[in-house]
């Protein structure tokens, strides 16, 4: 990518926070409600606040005209939306024609500009970024922040912490300007990266429940059996009380090819292997054994506090706040509870799903909460529910209105070599049903009426189906 063009826009967009700061313009922030948006929320409240200016920030769930139609009744004089906005450029322009519009955000962008004058882009995909690879939001707000003022990098390891909360690093290491944010981050002092375990609970789980809640990858015969898992530790001589940050370097390396064995016995296939070990991320700011300490459980903790409509507690938590923490700590053991019962439900009842030539659908009615179809889908591909090579669309009921369903769409690499760009196909079938749609290539959500489930299939199907004969390559 250009990333020298791409820092330019970043300026711009600095320039013109920094300009709004100093005419004593209140800045109205609006972020997105998922670990990576709360990290990006947080990092430019952070920065407002250093040059002296003052924000109001709210944390949704997406842009809609009614949100928009919302914020143009408090005729502010500068909105800046980040981790979302990309999608809904006209929609944008229509309705915040009156003010300035700073959009910084990582989804591939519904156009390149806008046409009105007042409002700026600051996204790196049309500078040849991936989008789900090379930097997230929080990224992308932290370049800007950067550019407001230098002393903005000690925000580094928040903005990986967003990068992790996305899975920018699915496939065991960081790519694209997230190494940039992570050289920043070493040069002061404030993250660390190894290569490790990436199980889930580095901090907060003994071993027995990290393996045996493993999900991604799965183990053979641990995952979901915590006394098998006790047993298999014992056996190779490690106390399963203890948490992996409490090995020693030599421990960790023992229980690394322990697991490699297993998997490799278990004829697990070479690219679930590697996805045990990569690059972890961690921070002395905080202690050993405290949730935001690696970077995995605190974006967790943050997702925790999103789902459960709590995403200002989640930005209270970035800046620092002590009681914030405690408080959300809380909510993180009903959120991985709600985990859990959604992996258990989406496993037994597998056979509803409905197997379309290109995708599976899956609806979940009122069993999964609307905020968790996207983990589910996941789950549907690492549990090898579904084919990996297509497609999963989880539904449920939405918890705001009774007449809408929301979906949410994951696949993996492969299945996008075949030409797949979610995002453009819920988009397309968003509209054709009256919803809303869109996202990146390999994640994508859409919301819309309830009745048109069996539309939905049927389009959903063809739209892809359309991709592949296309067979253009798409790679964000
Ligand atoms: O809204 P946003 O861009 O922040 O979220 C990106 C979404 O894509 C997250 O839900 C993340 O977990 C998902 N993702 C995924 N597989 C990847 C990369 C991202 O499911 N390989
Ligand atoms: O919605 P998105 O995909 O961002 O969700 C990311 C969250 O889902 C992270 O907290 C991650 O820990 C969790 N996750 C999960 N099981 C998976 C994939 C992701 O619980 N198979
Ligand atoms: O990204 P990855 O799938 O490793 O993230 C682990 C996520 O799995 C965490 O959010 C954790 O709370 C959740 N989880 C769990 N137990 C399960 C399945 C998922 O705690 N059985
Ligand atoms: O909602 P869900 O987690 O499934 O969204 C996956 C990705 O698609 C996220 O990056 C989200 O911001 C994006 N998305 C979008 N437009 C929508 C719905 C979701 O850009 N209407
Ligand atoms: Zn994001």
């Amino acid at each position: 990518m250009d990333k020298n063009a791409f820092l330019e826009r970043a300026r711009e967009g600095a320039e013109l926070i920094k300009m709004h700061i100093e005419l004593g313009h209140t800045i109205r922030l609006v972020s997105h409600r998922d670990a990576d948006g709360i990290t990006a929320g947080a990092i430019l409240a952070k920065a407002i606040a250093r040059e002296g200016g003052s924000f109001q920030l709210s944390i949704v769930k997406q842009v809609s005209e009614e949100l928009l139609k919302e914020l143009a009744e408090e005729r502010r004089d500068v909105y800046v939306f980040s981790d979302l906005g990309s999608g809904s450029i006209e929609l944008i322009d229509k309705y915040l024609d009156f003010a300035t519009v700073v959009v910084i955000d990582h989804h591939p962008p519904e156009r390149e500009k806008f046409s009105v004058d007042s409002h700026l882009l600051v996204n790196p995909v049309p500078f040849g970024a991936n989008s789900v690879r090379d930097l997230s939001g929080s990224g992308a707000a932290y370049f800007v922040a950067r550019e407001m003022n230098r002393a903005n990098r000690e925000l580094a390891y928040i903005a990986i912490v967003g990068a992790v909360g996305d899975m920018q690093e699915i496939d065991g290491t960081f790519h694209g300007m997230n190494l940039d944010i992570i050289e920043d981050g070493k040069e002061l002092g404030i993250l660390e990266v190894r290569k490790e375990l990436r199980l889930f609970g580095r901090e907060s789980r003994p071993l027995r429940q990290m393996l045996a809640y493993a999900t991604n990858p799965e183990i053979p015969e641990i995952t979901g059996d915590e006394r098998k898992a006790i047993e298999w530790l014992r056996a190779r001589g490690f106390d399963p009380d203890k948490h992996y940050w409490q090995l020693r370097e030599e421990e960790k390396k023992r229980l690394h090819d322990a697991l490699v064995l297993h998997m490799i016995k278990h004829a697990v296939p070479k690219e679930m292997i590697d996805r045990l070990i990569g690059d972890v991320v961690i921070s002395p700011l905080y202690p050993e054994g405290d949730v935001r300490h690696e970077a995995r459980e605190f974006a967790t903790l943050l997702n925790a506090t999103g789902r459960l409509n709590a995403g200002t507690l989640g930005v209270a938590i970035c800046l620092g706040d002590e009681e914030a923490y405690r408080k959300a700590r809380k909510m993180l053991d009903d959120y991985k509870r709600e985990q859990i019962e959604a992996r258990k439900f989406i496993i037994q009842n597998w056979s509803m799903a409905e197997e379309g030539e290109h995708a599976y659908v899956f609806y979940a009615g009122k069993s999964i909460r609307d905020t968790l179809v996207g983990i589910a889908a996941n789950i549907a591909i690492n549990a090898g529910l579904a084919d990996p090579e297509k497609p999963v669309v989880v539904i449920a009921d939405s918890e705001e209105d009774e007449n809408l369903v929301k979906g949410s769409a994951r696949t993996t690499e492969k299945a996008l070599a075949k030409g797949y760009h979610l995002g453009e196909a819920l988009r397309e079938v968003a509209e054709k049903l009256g919803g809303e749609g869109g996202g990146h290539a390999i994640a994508a959500g859409i919301r819309f009426p309830k009745e048109r489930i069996d539309e939905f299939i049927k389009l959903f199907n063809e739209a892809l189906a359309k991709q592949v004969a296309g067979g253009k390559d798409s790679e964000d």
